[in-house]
């Protein structure tokens, strides 16, 4: 049902849910046309990464990212689109090992910092966790689905997909589409129906984010909700 939720292929323009976008995204020859017109003689390789909400599954992004990028690099992007709201600390979770942005002790272990390459900690088939906010936290599972090298492109990480923005109805009127949602006890609301809301000014506006509701998250100003292709159709 919920994790259901379609996107765009960035290339072609088709929609897939998120396993559908998996096995579409190898065979797409728009994105073969978009790998080879570079022509750039330096290669590189490139992990072909889905990530999504471990809860909130109808949130997914499918992503390529270098293997010369840093762990600290895919924090930050998923920071950027997915979840800063306060600068709260966070830390992936990749074979038992914590990667941290200031590693610090926990347990008498020592955790690891996250100024590591992925070539260096990630292979094909692996899953693995990242977490923000150590108290309301977000959890988002991330599946490394291929590795290819390449033409080396300028962007460490690039979107080839994401969920188009989730469309609910409003929890009140059951009628109009919801455009906030509700801090205090998750109601999501018109903007009809928020005017009357007893909780006040606990409403924060419904976003294209796993996040969405969660502590004073707003969005993201740097991805909008629906991104464009990155080809044009021939
Ligand atoms: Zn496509
Ligand atoms: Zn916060
Ligand atoms: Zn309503
Ligand atoms: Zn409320």
């Amino acid at each position: 049902m919920a994790d259901r939720s379609k996107g765009m292929c960035r290339f072609c323009g088709k929609e897939y849910t998120k396993s559908g976008m998996v096995k579409h995204i190898s065979s797409c020859k728009y994105r073969q046309a978009w790998l080879e017109q570079k022509g750039n003689e330096k290669q590189s390789g490139y992990f072909s990464i889905a990530v999504g909400g471990t809860y909130c599954k109808e949130y997914w992004l499918l992503l390529e990212v270098r293997e010369d990028a840093t762990l600290a690099d895919v924090d930050e992007f998923l920071r950027e689109i997915w979840l800063e709201c306060c600068g709260h600390l966070s830390a992936f979770l990749i074979d038992g090992v914590y990667y941290d942005v200031e590693p610090m002790e926990s347990w008498g272990r020592l955790r690891k910092t996250m100024n590591c390459r992925l070539r260096s900690v990630l292979d094909v088939g692996m899953r693995f966790a990242h977490e923000y906010d150590f108290g309301s936290t977000t959890e988002l599972t991330l599946t490394v689905f291929d590795y290819r090298v390449g033409d080396r492109h300028k962007d460490k990480i690039v979107i080839i997909a994401r969920n188009n923005p989730i469309r609910v109805l409003c929890d009140e009127c059951g009628k109009r589409p919801a455009a906030v949602v509700c801090i205090a006890d998750g109601e999501v609301l018109c903007e009809h129906c928020m005017e009357e809301h007893e909780c006040g000014d606990m409403l924060a506006s419904l976003t294209n984010s796993p996040r969405s509701g969660v502590c004073g998250y707003e969005g993201s100003e740097k991805y909008p909700d629906v991104l464009e292709r990155i080809t044009e159709q021939k």
